[in-house]
Parts: structure tokens; C-alpha cells; sequence
């Protein structure tokens, strides 16, 4: 073997990378390649804000790789299988390294590209890099994929997790060609609408590194009390690195294990939610675009685009939900406990469809992940595996008094009633004219008025899934 190809996908670091670390240990020049799939289907294809962090993740991995003397060649087009056959035999590649994805869309194309290029004699070689354990790996007793996360998590959490990889690149040799410039992938937006996202984000792999340290170093020990709290920082804000594979998911496990029970049990459970969606969406593939439950196929929801166009401006009224809408669209992520609550807000009070939701998540989360988009969006609207029972309804208003007692995550993100105390921030409808004129607001004007009832909301809400239920039986 010559010449072998890195095809970096979801996994755009150089350490802990089982395919880059195989490569350089066949002896052979490496050439990294990413490819940028154009007018693919959205199941490929990055959502808006994900593009941006697309574009300074494949930046930085270029300059890391210039470090040792190689750097990313970058292409994009319509169909990436035509676009990787045709670098094969244009750089007389001997082999293709890759890390495995388990998404089904993705699943398939590496099939395709594996059957084409083994009669071309170019071998193929796979590896596992993204999970803690590959889907197809973990059975239940009866032999079949798991569909509740508990005995999930419990079977998984006692099988070893293998160290981080070694990779030492300082001895290789790179093929140098940069292909396409990284502008002309076009992944920036043309409205800048993302400019802020920088004051919360650095897309480097360093940042990551240094944003797990400092978590492990500080709010994991308390990540069990904080982690529900909308305005603390009390998760570890590392879904968009844990998602371009910027860092390995064993690293970060690693460098977690060892701080005892809570941690395990806490936020490492976490990164079995996770992997637990790779399962999901490996073995139930329909769920991709359609209910794990299909019997909620038929659910009548109740189409009303000027709803949705509220709740994805954080215009309906209820500060909790606004807060954490503009929250997403102005750091491109959103606190777990706040997604939950939108989420609930838009299928249960507004009866919405999850696909909406799904979609709009998609384009304005920084870490936009098909699996954990699918299996949160089916949790919330009780379609999924392990889906939260119809009968849950979120109430914002109590969410609001657990989870931001003091209101400043509304005070935050929705600086128009900064002003109204505690107490009563979440409700400013119930507000008397004196204190709305006393607060700077005017209701309808400054801000929305509420857009339901919320006890009406829940009602319907309730109804419409008893009927559901009861003509499914
Ligand atoms: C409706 C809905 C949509 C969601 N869409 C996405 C998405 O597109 N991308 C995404 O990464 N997560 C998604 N999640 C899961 C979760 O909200 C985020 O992973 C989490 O908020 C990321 O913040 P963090 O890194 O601080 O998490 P932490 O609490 O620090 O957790 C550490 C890591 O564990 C994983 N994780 C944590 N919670 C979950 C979960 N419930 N499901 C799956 N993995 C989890 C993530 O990789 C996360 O980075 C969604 C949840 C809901 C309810």
C-alpha cells in the first residue's frame, strides 16, 4: 500500500481517530479528504447553522494537519460518490480508511462506494470511532435491538470502553493537494445571521479540549444539581464537538470515568443517550423521516403555520419558551431542559407536528444531530422508544418556577421584561396596567400577548391524544 485515503466525515480531529491512526501505521502517504455533499437529502446534509460550524471545524483540522507537514484536500458536488471515485483514480489511491457512521442514509452510501471501488482492486478498510459501542454490537437477551434506555444503559455500562487511540503523525508523509478552497463550499450563511454565535462558541478542536477540561475541573461534580437549571452553566456544552467528531467520544469518557459513582452515573449516562440514539436510528431506520411508533403515523395534527412561525421567533407569549427560542437563534444551541419544554410546547399545547420542530432544530442548532434530533423530537411527542407517555404535558409556567425561579434566563434572552420582578416575570399577562406601564411593557406591543390558554392548551392537547389512542386500540 502506497497511498491511502483519510475520508474524515463526523470525526474531524487527529487524535483518537481509529482510521487516521490505521493509516499511518500501513507506512503509506496519507491523504486526507473531506467531501461537502451539495442538494443532498437533508438526512446528509448539514442544517444552516451547522454549516458555520462546519466551516471553522474543517479550518482548523487544515491547520492542524499543516502542522505536520500535510493539509485537508476539500471537495463538493452532487453526488459524493462520483466525487470520491473519481479523487481515487485521480491520486492513484491503493486504499480508503474511514470511520463508520450508522445513520441509515449514510450507511448505504458507504456500501455503494465500497462496491465500486474493491473490483477497481482499491481496498476498503472500516473502523469503529464515534460511539462508545456500535449499534449492531448490542442485543437484548431475546437477540433484539433495545427500545428502553435503562436496560440499555445498564447492559452497556459494564462493557469496557477502549482507550482513546494513539496517533503519531510526526514520521508520515501526506499527499499535498488542497482541492477546492474552503469558500467555495459556500457553508457560511450570506445573511450573517450567525455573527454571535463566536461570543459563545470557538469551532476549534483546542476549544473543545479546553472546554472539557474546564468541566471536568468544576460542574461535573455538581452536574446532577445544576444540570436542569436553564441559566447556569451546568452541562458541559460539548454536543457540537461530540458531533463533527472534533472530540472523540472515548476521550471524553476517559476523562470522566475515573471521577467516581455520581459522574457515572450522571453525566456519563449521558453519553449512553447518545449512543443509545445511534441504536435507534440504526435499527429502526423508518424513524428517520417517519414515527419509531408507527401507529402515530396517523396522528391528526393540527397544521397552523402562523403558530409555528411564533414559536420559532419566540413570539408566543410565555417568556420561558421565548427565552429559549432566542436563545437558539442566537447561539445556535439550546439548554436540554428548555428543548424539552419547547418542544412539549409545540406538539402537546400547539398540536404541531414533531417534524416542524425536527426541521427548525435542524437548521438553527450548532449541533444539529440526525439521531439525537430524531430520538428527542419522538421522546417529546411520545412516538419514539422510551417516549415520554401522552399524557405528559410540560407546563412552561412550572417548568419556569423549578427551573429559573429567579427568571434570569427570561431576563436574559428576552431583555424586554428585564424589568419585572421575580415572582412574576413568567406571567406578565397577569399583570394590572399600572405595573405593565410601571415595567416599560405594553402587552401586544413590546411584547406578544400569551398566544393559548395554557390549561386550554393541555386540555386539547389531552383530548386529541385520548381520541388518538382510543381509535388506535
Ligand atoms: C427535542 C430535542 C432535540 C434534541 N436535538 C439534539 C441534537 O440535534 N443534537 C444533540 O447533540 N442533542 C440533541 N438533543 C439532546 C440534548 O438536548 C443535547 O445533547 C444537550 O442539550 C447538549 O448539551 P450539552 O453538551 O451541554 O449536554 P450534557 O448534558 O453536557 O451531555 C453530554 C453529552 O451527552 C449527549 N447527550 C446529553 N443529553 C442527551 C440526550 N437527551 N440525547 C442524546 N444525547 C444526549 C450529548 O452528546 C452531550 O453533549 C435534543 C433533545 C431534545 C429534547
Amino acid at each position: 500500500m502506497k497511498r491511502v485515503l483519510v475520508w474524515f466525515r463526523r470525526d474531524l480531529r487527529l487524535k483518537d481517530n481509529p482510521a487516521l491512526a490505521a493509516a499511518v501505521e500501513t507506512g503509506a502517504d496519507i491523504f486526507p479528504v473531506y467531501i461537502h455533499g451539495v442538494e443532498q437529502s437533508s438526512q446528509l446534509s448539514e442544517g444552516e447553522a451547522s454549516k458555520w460550524w462546519l466551516h471553522h471545524a474543517l479550518e482548523d483540522l487544515d491547520t492542524e494537519l499543516k502542522i505536520f507537514g500535510g493539509g485537508l484536500h476539500l471537495d463538493q458536488g452532487k453526488s459524493v460518490e462520483d466525487i470520491l471515485l473519481g479523487i481515487v483514480g485521480e491520486f492513484d489511491i491503493d486504499a480508503v480508511f474511514w470511520n463508520r457512521r450508522y445513520q441509515p442514509h449514510a450507511i448505504k452510501l458507504d456500501g455503494a462506494i465500497k462496491k465500486q471501488l474493491q473490483p477497481r482492486g482499491v481496498e476498503v478498510y472500516s473502523f469503529h470511532g464515534g460511539v462508545l459501542n456500535e449499534p449492531h454490537a448490542i442485543k437484548n437477551k431475546s437477540g433484539k435491538p433495545y427500545q428502553v434506555f435503562t436496560p440499555y444503559w445498564k447492559f452497556c455500562r459494564d462493557i469496557p470502553v477502549g482507550d482513546p487511540c494513539k496517533v503519531n503523525l510526526s514520521g508520515s508523509t501526506f499527499i499535498k493537494s488542497c482541492g477546492l478552497m474552503l469558500e467555495k463550499l459556500q457553508l457560511l450563511p450570506k445573511i450573517n445571521w450567525c455573527a454571535n454565535f463566536h461570543e459563545t462558541w470557538t469551532p476549534s478542536r483546542q476549544a473543545g479540549l479546553d472546554r472539557l477540561a474546564n468541566f471536568a475541573s468544576g460542574a461535573v461534580t455538581e452536574y446532577e444539581d445544576n444540570r436542569d437549571m436553564l441559566v447556569l452553566d451546568g452541562t458541559s456544552m460539548l454536543s457540537p464537538y461530540l458531533h463533527f467528531g472534533q472530540l472523540g467520544v472515548r476521550e471524553v469518557y476517559h476523562r470522566l470515568v475515573a471521577m467516581g459513582e455520581a459522574v457515572n452515573n450522571g453525566y456519563l449516562r449521558q453519553l449512553y443517550w447518545r449512543d443509545f440514539a445511534h441504536h435507534l436510528i440504526y435499527h429502526f431506520p423508518h424513524s428517520v423521516t417517519r414515527p419509531l411508533r408507527s401507529e402515530y403515523e396517523q396522528f391528526p395534527w393540527a397544521h397552523d403555520e402562523d403558530k409555528i412561525e411564533r414559536w420559532r421567533r419566540g413570539q408566543t407569549g410565555f417568556p420561558v419558551i421565548d427565552a429559549a427560542m432566542r436563545q437558539l437563534w442566537e447561539t445556535g444551541w439550546m439548554h436540554n431542559r428548555a428543548r424539552m419544554v419547547v418542544g412539549s410546547f409545540l406538539v402537546k399545547h400547539l398540536l404541531q407536528n414533531w417534524v416542524g420542530g425536527a426541521d427548525w432544530f435542524w437548521n438553527t442548532l450548532v449541533d444539529a444531530d440526525l439521531p439525537n434530533n430524531i430520538m428527542g423530537w419522538q421522546w417529546v411527542s411520545g412516538c419514539g422508544a422510551d417516549a415520554a407517555p401522552y399524557f405528559r404535558v410540560f407546563n412552561p409556567l412550572r417548568q419556569a418556577e423549578r427551573f429559573d425561579s429567579n427568571g434570569d434566563y427570561v431576563r436574559r434572552y428576552v431583555p424586554e421584561l428585564a424589568g419585572i420582578p421575580d415572582g412574576r416575570i413568567n406571567e406578565p399577562w397577569s399583570l394590572t396596567p399600572i405595573e405593565l406601564e410601571c415595567y416599560g411593557i405594553k402587552l401586544g406591543v413590546t411584547y406578544p400577548e400569551r398566544m393559548i390558554d395554557i390549561n386550554e392548551g393541555r386540555d386539547g392537547a389531552l383530548a386529541a391524544y385520548q381520541k388518538f389512542k382510543a381509535s388506535v386500540v
